[in-house]
């Protein structure tokens, strides 16, 4: 049995102000809501996350940073390590997020050694893969998704494995407004549940929590979250409101 994960990832939004707000209203919002219903986790960028830890102190809300460098301090101007995150409150960060691998030149290696950063200051990892639409239209769909796994994943340990979360994120949904058909997702979510228990054995492979991403919204959770082997959703756009984001993570008190 694995509790659905609800993610918010608001990228290159809000302030501190902003996001304790934020948190405030979705407390409210999902009040009546069960720890054992769902976890949630928000992604605010660098500067908002210690105020959102502060505010999410005795709630259920966990915090995650959107990327980290992989080393773990030295002269890198601009960069943020996993000890940093740590440090200021996070207790995830998000990995290899498509906009990451495009905008700034992300590769499979890189997000490997984030993974490692990650795990070693004592981060859980939500780590991105997914499919353009280029690739998608070849018939590669899978082959990506295997490579983005292969090597991302290099070196994990079994409990590491259980433990973190995965995020099928086909990069032609995200922030487009067009969502996977509940066909695509649900083979893609069964390939990279199928890949984690040949490579890692069934025990840790069935404790992993894989998310969709990819423009959900409260229209489209419920057939998203029905698929057997999806187990919530990391969500970017629909997440910048408390509101609409309560709604979609609502939906796990009807599972
Ligand atoms: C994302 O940024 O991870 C994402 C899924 O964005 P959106 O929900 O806006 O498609």
């Amino acid at each position: 049995m694995r509790i659905p994960v609800f993610a918010a990832n608001w990228k290159m939004h809000k302030t501190g102000l902003e996001a304790v707000a934020w948190i405030r209203e979705f407390a409210v919002a999902t009040k009546n809501l069960s720890a054992a219903d769902a976890e949630v986790i928000i992604a605010p960028p660098f500067t908002a996350i210690a105020a959102a830890v502060e505010a999410t102190r005795g709630a259920t809300l966990a915090v995650a940073g959107q990327n980290l460098h992989f080393e773990r301090q030295g002269a890198f101007t601009g960069e943020v390590s996993a000890a940093l995150l740590k440090a200021a409150g996070a207790d995830l960060v998000i990995i290899g997020h498509s906009e990451r691998r495009r905008i700034f030149g992300e590769t499979d290696e890189s997000v490997q050694r984030k993974v490692t950063a990650a795990h070693t200051a004592g981060l859980v990892p939500i780590v991105c893969v997914g499919e353009t639409l280029d690739e998608r239209e070849r018939g590669e769909t899978l082959a990506v998704l295997d490579r983005q796994l292969k090597a991302g994943l290099d070196g994990c340990s079994g409990d590491q494995i259980a433990a973190l979360i995965l995020a099928y994120e086909p990069v032609w949904a995200i922030g487009t407004g067009k969502n996977a058909t509940a066909t695509e997702a649900g083979e893609a979510h069964a390939h990279l549940r199928r890949r984690l228990r040949e490579w890692f054995g069934g025990t840790h492979a069935d404790r992993c929590r894989i998310l969709y991403g990819g423009s959900v919204k409260p229209e489209n959770i419920k057939e998203l979250i029905g698929l057997e082997d999806v187990d919530g959703a990391l969500v970017g756009g629909a997440s910048l409101e408390s509101s609409t984001f309560a709604a979609i993570v609502s939906v796990s008190a009807t599972l």
